[in-house]
């Protein structure tokens, strides 16, 4: 066991109905669905946030949360529509702190929302906007994420071991 419980699952100290696997992410069911056929979809290494999840690995989680989307929308499982959401970090409500995307199917008056807090309605100035627009357009390229990526991805599938479900 380690102090990872999506750790445990992926070395198979812990138990879970598992939807999908190959060398760079799993997926299984959620214990706790917000509606039945809740899916996530986790990276085979560990990451707390997305900071330290390398950028392919990432666009992967994405590539197959989509295929899962589509499978649960083919599949008999309650579904009109799907949400696909990540919380990165606490304030965001992230409580396994290991990198997950959950696929939640949707359906008419299942009660599930976004409850947004008193920030919103409030509509910044076009100055204000370009201001905040500037202060996180100079930060994009700040990381070299393609050299990181490179290596990353490389540990990812060769360092893990993988196991068939
Ligand atoms: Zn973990």
């Amino acid at each position: 066991m380690t102090d990872c419980i999506f750790c445990d699952i992926l070395n198979g100290a812990a138990s879970a109905s598992m939807i999908y696997r190959d060398e760079i992410v799993t997926a299984f069911m959620d214990i706790q669905p917000i509606n039945l056929g809740h899916v996530l979809v986790i990276p085979n290494i560990h990451a707390a946030y997305l900071s330290e999840l390398n950028e392919k690995v990432g666009a992967h989680l994405f590539k197959v949360a989509m295929r899962i989307a589509a499978a649960i929308r083919q599949s008999s499982v309650k579904c009109e529509g799907v949400n696909i959401f990540l919380a990165d970090g606490e304030a965001a409500s992230q409580d396994i702190f290991h990198v997950h995307l959950h696929v939640i199917p949707r359906f008419t008056g299942d009660g599930f929302r976004l409850k947004f807090g008193p920030n919103y309605g409030f509509r910044p100035g076009r100055d204000e906007l370009n201001e905040i627009a500037e202060k996180i357009r100079e930060n994009i390229d700040a990381r070299d994420t393609n050299r990181i990526g490179q290596v990353s991805l490389l540990q990812a599938i060769f360092t893990h071991i993988v196991k068939p479900i």
